[in-house]
């Protein structure tokens, strides 16, 4: 089968055509990919910002699929049930685990990293990670939810975000940036989208109350619009020290975006401790936050965006559309 493959640190990718077909061990199924998705993470591990990784593997992280193999032990999955699963395998057993926050999980295994990832015509998938994707939900709807819409959904819980706040999104015409505004705005918020590339005002614009161009937003945002009690910040570096000014007394930034590891910056303590900022640092999501916003997909308050769709064997052209800053939304892979 055809997947794309890390061979070791550092040593970039390869399209390989021939694969081992996958087998369901205990607690396990294989999923036949139907549409899987690319992330940033994805292009920082080409790049080699993940050292820990096991070597070789299979890259990818976001998918849908159908199982078409179902391991000795699985319980409430059957062949020809739709499918996506959580970026990492929870074991359900542990004090954080049972306390809902399996996101903590003290032995959980990450896809993609300890595990082989997605972006492959056939998926090992551990039955502990596996949500079911109601009917009425599409390929597009279920893909962009794990990693970007239940993330961000539960960023802005954790924001403790609240009817009528206006909330702040940097990155706005991104695969994630896109999403994230919906979501706010389904949970309430007005929203303001921050784009740096005017091509993609337009589509911002489609899901905002309000849009600024440029990196230079916050004196535009605070009297033009008003000040955001959230930030939403997918970019990091170059957008943070302007969401902290953007911000009310008392704001919150979610950070969830770091596009350029290796670019240092200042963070302006001054700003923080003044203003009583609260940096959140924000990655996944649990089971529920997938299982919610699924149905926040379902019932069209998230509509997904897609900047692109190629298959495994282009998968170049894939990391080509995630690096042109032009172009919107998510970047599918498909089989
Ligand atoms: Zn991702
Ligand atoms: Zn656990």
């Amino acid at each position: 089968m055809k997947a794309v493959i890390l061979p070791g640190f550092k040593q970039g990718y390869k399209i390989d055509k021939n694969v081992q077909e996958p087998k369901a061990g205990k607690s396990e199924v294989v999923v036949k990919l139907r549409k899987a998705a690319l992330c940033y993470r994805d292009l920082l591990q080409i790049q080699g910002f993940y050292p820990r990784s096991k070597y070789p593997l299979i890259l990818g992280h976001e998918m849908v699929g159908e199982i078409e193999e179902v391991g000795e032990g699985v319980e409430g999955f059957k062949k020809g049930d739709i499918v996506t699963s959580l970026l990492y395998v929870p074991d359900w057993t542990c004090d954080n685990c049972k306390m809902g926050e399996e996101i903590y999980c003290n032995n959980r295994q990450l896809y993609a990293q300890e595990l082989d990832g997605f972006f492959a015509e056939r998926i090992l998938v551990k039955a502990n990670s596996l949500v079911k994707v109601p009917p009425g939900v599409s390929d597009e709807g279920a893909v962009v939810v794990p990693c970007v819409a239940a993330m961000i959904y539960r960023g802005l819980k954790r924001a403790n975000v609240k009817q009528g706040d206006i909330v702040l999104v940097t990155g706005a015409g991104g695969g994630v940036g896109i999403h994230a505004l919906q979501v706010a705005k389904a949970l309430g918020a007005k929203v303001v989208g921050v784009t740096s590339e005017e091509s993609k005002a337009k589509i911002v614009g489609k899901f905002s109350d309000y849009v600024v161009v440029g990196n230079k937003f916050a004196e535009e945002v605070r009297k033009g619009f008003g000040e955001p009690s959230i930030v939403v910040d997918n970019v990091g570096g170059p957008t943070l020290d302007e969401s902290m000014r953007s911000l009310k007394i008392g704001g919150k930034i979610v950070q969830v975006g770091n596009i350029d590891p290796s670019v240092n910056f200042s963070l302006r303590l001054g700003y923080l401790v003044l203003k009583n900022v609260e940096l959140i640092g924000h990655a996944g999501a649990t089971k529920k936050d997938i299982v919610d916003t699924l149905e926040m997909v379902r019932q069209n308050k998230i509509t997904p965006v897609i900047g692109g769709e190629v298959s495994i064997e282009d998968f170049d052209k894939a990391l080509d559309m995630l690096k042109d800053r032009k172009r919107h939304g998510k970047i599918l892979i498909k089989p």
